[in-house]
């Protein structure tokens, strides 16, 4: 008997609600071939909520989130918004919400280049020859950006800024275990990047994951100081496999990797929070990319990041993991076949140019 998922379906502004559609095509194919029931709910998120009820995070929307099991993303924001105060404005004041809401406290962002889109990285291809495949585990409700006291005032007659950088115990060992549980589930490698030479909470976030170590013996455990894990990451990023890092260096190191791997329109994401009964996550999952006006409407948009979002959801909040690798799989089919949306073609021998619905049909025809 199967199971029915509720999802929330939030496609937002620019060509989210394009590529959301698009992995529509592909999350009901993986549904059909593996009897996945999915109860969708579409709701209002951003700019486009703005227009409809003046809010960018409806009541609405977060009832629709309460009841699900996960939320699938697509992106907020654009021109038309930006001159809104800054908490009206689509993401910060729908996306910091929602992840505040839901206690989202760990971010998983893969860095994947494919072997066949190396010549799309910056990264000398003689560095990449075979691509690479990094996950960054970056913690994300904690650390310096949320720290208290956090101000700017004047102290003996000059302008001071205040940000205080706190990790409690248990935070650590929260993502030191999500980042762990991740390795083992790939290459059973996990480095964890920290600044322990420098800062008191580096010392206790070294000192955590080793003792969170001892429970994943199988996962081979290693260190790098951030300065190092950047220089690093562009040197030989094929030598990652999991990567765990706080809140600040999460937020540098993760898009250093977004850009490393070519191009966005590939790349998903997932914030998770706690776990429920069955021992899946709670997560909200979205392309790592924002709602790129410059493409929007011309149905150009690459949806694959959209697309891998959706495989993430189905192995990390609904517990659906054949039907995540089968999704994944059909991804590689699609881009070995040498089908390319504009932000990866390149016009070489095999390539073929594609729009967004052309690709996602490929995928799901694949699946
Ligand atoms: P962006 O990620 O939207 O675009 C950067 C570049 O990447 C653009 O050239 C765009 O065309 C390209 N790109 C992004 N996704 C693509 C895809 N799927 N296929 C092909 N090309 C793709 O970043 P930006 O231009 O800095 O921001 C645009 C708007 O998005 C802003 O309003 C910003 O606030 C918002 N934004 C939202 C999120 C989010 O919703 N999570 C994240 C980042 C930015």
């Amino acid at each position: 008997m199967s199971t029915t998922h509720k999802i929330s379906i939030l496609a937002g502004d620019g060509i989210g609600p394009e590529v959301m559609d698009a992995s529509m095509l592909v999350l009901d194919a993986a549904a059909k071939k593996f009897s996945i029931t999915l109860e969708k709910d579409s709701q209002l998120v951003g700019g486009a909520a703005i227009d409809a009820t003046g809010s960018p995070l409806p009541e609405e929307t977060i009832a629709s989130c309460q009841a699900s099991d996960a939320i699938l993303f697509g992106s907020v924001g654009g021109p038309k918004w930006e001159n809104l105060p800054p908490e009206q404005q689509p993401e910060r004041g729908a996306l910091l919400p929602l992840r505040k809401k839901f206690n989202l406290f760990a971010n998983l962002r893969p860095g994947v280049c494919l072997p066949s889109l190396t010549h799309a990285s910056p990264v000398k291809n003689e560095l990449i020859p075979n691509g690479f495949d990094v996950l960054c585990v970056r913690e994300l409700t904690g650390g310096i950006y949320f720290g208290q006291p956090k101000s700017i005032s004047e102290v003996d007659g000059e302008l001071v800024a205040i940000d205080t950088m706190v990790y409690k115990k248990s935070e650590i060992e929260r993502i030191a275990h999500i980042a762990f549980t991740a390795a083992k589930a790939r290459d059973n490698r996990l480095c964890s990047v920290d600044k322990a030479n420098v800062l008191q909470n580096s010392v206790l976030w070294r000192q955590t994951v080793i003792e969170i170590s001892k429970e994943y013996p199988e996962v081979e455990l290693s260190h790098l100081y951030v300065d190092n894990a950047a220089m690093q990451l562009i040197k030989q990023p094929g030598s990652f496999d999991v990567i765990v890092t706080g809140n600040l260096f999460g937020d540098i190191l993760s898009d250093e990797m977004a850009m490393i791997s070519g191009s966005l329109g590939m790349l998903p994401s997932a914030s998770l929070g706690n776990k429920n009964d069955n021992g899946l996550y709670f997560g909200m999952y979205e392309p790592s990319g924002g709602s790129a006006p410059d493409i929007a409407g011309q149905g150009v948009a690459n949806p694959i990041a959209q697309i891998l979002s959706a495989a993430m959801m189905l192995r990390y909040s609904l517990g659906e993991t054949a039907a995540a690798d089968a999704i994944e799989s059909a991804v590689d089919k699609a881009i070995d076949k040498g089908l390319r949306t504009g932000d990866i073609f390149t016009g070489k021998e095999g390539e073929t140019k594609v729009g967004t619905v052309a690709m996602a049909e490929a995928i799901a025809e694949a699946i």
